[in-house]
């Protein structure tokens, strides 16, 4: 009887990946997919460690998993957390019998462990959905003053644009979500001196329907990587902004400010009238003064991004900001965030109603649920489609209402019932 497994994924799309890659692994060896982590003999949890809810939530799975597992299971820790804290996980989690950072073996029983390997360069298996995120690179070369990931993921390693072509053949979607911690930085580290994202970008864009990138640095959009994302089909915009207020950009180690934003975005609307943007951005970062907090309303207001995410800040240790004054009230904190929720809020409902009528494009994720161009998968919001259309088809449709973050669609009338 083949040893069963059970992975729980928390964090990010890039951890996501990780986990798939691990699966792959596991299934190789011989492992099958067990039907719960309660009949599982093997459970693995990969963790996140980004930010203390984040690292709060990894804790509390390991040990609800070390509660529900079955008797002899074996209980690893992989991830973030696991490559972060190390032997301080293991002695605070005795119930814990592996914490195995990236590539470390995650064991197969008391006496067999996998060789070391690359997570980043492991193969998939083949896709369960019309999309996939592939990710191209592994850590960052940045340093900014809220983030501890190039501490524990290491500089920036690019994979090799022939094993990421393969991959993408082998997922065999029809969507691609490029992935990186700093994608748009993708290939500066292979010596060839320039960024290797365009090329990337058209490569894939050559194999699939739509190819889609998150987590662009504002300073590297240039010109030719606007055209290729243009050109490509999917005019979609994830900025990773973080705020707009210069003095505070500068505590926070980060390129640009809102005017420089501003300008930007309104040149791609320029160029691409239905491009859409998301933007993340944190709040009570350590100096954040009353007014770079209006500072950062008035962008919302006039910037119209289709998507925001906020987050407050959360001191981490061994940050540039970690140790800097200006301290901001976890009151006050929480008061800005739900200002500028409730604003974007608003703002996405609003551009939502404005595409009613409109005929769009529409990938069918699932029974019922499509997307556009416009919205990323898990981040952003749906559009809901007729049950019947299959899965992983595309289809004309009409915009008949929207709902906050969520569009309606239908077919079209035929020609001849329109008079
Ligand atoms: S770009 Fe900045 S925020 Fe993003 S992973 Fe790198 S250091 Fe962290």
């Amino acid at each position: 009887m083949p040893r069963s497994y059970w992975v729980e994924t928390l964090g990010c799309p890039k951890n996501q990946v990780d986990s798939e890659k691990l699966v792959g692994t596991l299934v190789a060896d011989g492992l099958v997919a067990a039907a719960g982590p309660d009949t599982a003999d093997l459970v693995v949890v990969n963790t996140c460690a980004f930010i203390e809810d984040a690292r709060q939530e990894s804790i509390d799975t390991v040990l609800a998993l070390s509660d529900a597992r079955q008797r002899g299971a074996e209980l690893v820790v992989t991830g973030c957390m696991a490559e972060r804290y190390g032997d301080e996980l293991a002695a605070a989690l005795p119930e814990v019998d592996n914490v195995a950072g990236f590539g470390v073996p995650v064991s197969l029983g008391p006496t067999r462990k996998l060789p070391e390997f690359d997570l980043l360069n492991l193969p998939r298996p083949a896709a369960t959905a019309p999309w996939a995120y592939v990710k191209v690179a592994e850590g960052c070369d940045r340093a900014c003053g809220f983030c501890a990931i190039p501490s524990f993921r290491g500089p920036q390693r690019s994979r090799s644009v022939e094993s990421i072509l393969a991959e993408v053949d082998q997922l065999g979607t029809r969507e691609i979500v490029l992935i990186a911690q700093d994608l748009a930085a993708f290939g500066r580290d292979q010596g060839q001196g320039e960024r290797q994202i365009v090329p990337l970008v058209n490569a894939v864009a050559s194999r699939v329907d739509r190819v889609r990138l998150l987590y662009l640095y504002p300073s590297d959009l240039t010109d030719p990587l606007i055209d290729a994302i243009c050109s490509s089909g999917v005019p979609y915009f994830d900025l990773s902004l973080q705020h707009v207020s210069r003095p505070l950009m500068r505590r926070m180690r980060r390129w640009g400010d809102g005017e420089r934003f501003g300008d930007r975005i309104g040149a791609i609307r320029a160029r691409e009238p239905d491009a859409a943007f998301r933007s993340n951005f944190i709040v009570g970062y350590p100096g954040e003064t009353e007014d770079d907090h209006d500072a950062l309303l008035r962008f919302v207001e006039e910037a119209q991004l289709d998507w925001c995410g906020f987050f407050s800040y959360s001191r981490e240790d061994g940050t540039y900001a970690a140790d800097l004054d200006g301290v901001v009230a976890p009151q006050l904190m929480a008061e800005r965030l739900d200002e500028l929720t409730q604003l974007q809020d608003a703002i996405t409902a609003h551009r939502r109603s404005e595409l009613i009528g409109r005929t769009i494009e529409v990938l069918v994720d699932e029974p019922g649920v499509g997307r556009t161009h416009r919205e990323a998968p898990e981040i952003d919001g749906i559009v809901t489609v007729p049950e019947h259309l299959a899965t992983g088809s595309f289809h004309t449709l009409v915009v008949t209402d929207s709902l906050g973050p969520d569009l309606a669609a239908a077919l079209p009338e035929p020609a001849g019932l329109l008079g």
